[in-house]
């Protein structure tokens, strides 16, 4: 497969106080993640004045290089608890996320949702896989019928294993950078930003 062209793109929040500009806006994986932590965390979002989330999350991963950021005085780290390992940024004007960021990424990419900001990136990769459905059911929303695999849970490492042959997933997770960022990094971004203001929401607590 041809390396895909480099091409810049904007991911801005919903009011436009804050912006960031790729050096690659191609997005290396899709996915659905039906993880509590992200239904929490956009819950937590649309009550602060952000958009109401769907049950299941549409995600894409981005390369974590960013040529120039606008707006740093409006962004907001936020970790759901204490002991969270996945950072996320919130415009606190409108309560887009403009991304999450967790240590698997390795600084090489960052996970954003294209329904909580304005991404345009590209986004044209087709659904990998879905993830982390033990924590999706019924009660919740519509069991989503794509013909991709699923995955409960990463709690065994054969399902590690599984997942990681999966190209787009190879490339995205435990990846250190193929090249040093032009720019600056979604982590370095992040601690740009100071100490992340802690939620400490109860653990898979529904906050809608
Ligand atoms: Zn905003
Ligand atoms: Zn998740």
């Amino acid at each position: 497969m041809p390396a895909t062209e480099k091409k810049p793109a904007k991911i801005a929040c919903a009011c436009g106080a804050c912006e960031l500009t790729l050096a690659d806006g191609n997005a290396t994986m899709h996915i659905l993640c039906g993880c509590e932590d992200c239904r929490q965390a956009l819950q937590w979002g649309y009550k602060n004045g952000g958009v109401k989330p769907d049950p299941l999350q549409r995600a894409f991963y981005m390369r974590s290089d960013i040529a120039d950021v606008k707006g740093r005085e409006k962004m907001l780290t936020v970790k759901l608890r204490e002991d969270g390992v996945s950072r996320r940024v919130y415009c606190t004007n409108c309560y887009s996320v403009l991304g999450v960021d967790h240590p698997a990424y390795m600084s090489s990419v960052f996970l954003n949702f294209p329904r909580h900001c304005v991404n345009g990136g590209e986004l044209s990769a087709p659904l990998s896989l879905m993830l982390f459905m033990q924590d999706y059911s019924e009660d919740i929303g519509p069991l989503p019928d794509d013909k991709v695999p699923v995955f409960q849970s990463l709690r065994f490492p054969q399902k590690i294993d599984r997942i990681m042959s999966i190209e787009a997933a190879a490339n995205t997770w435990f990846k250190e950078p193929a090249a040093p960022a032009e720019g600056i990094t979604f982590t370095a971004l992040i601690e740009s930003l100071g100490s992340p203001l802690v939620l400490n929401l109860e653990k898979g607590a529904k906050l809608l």
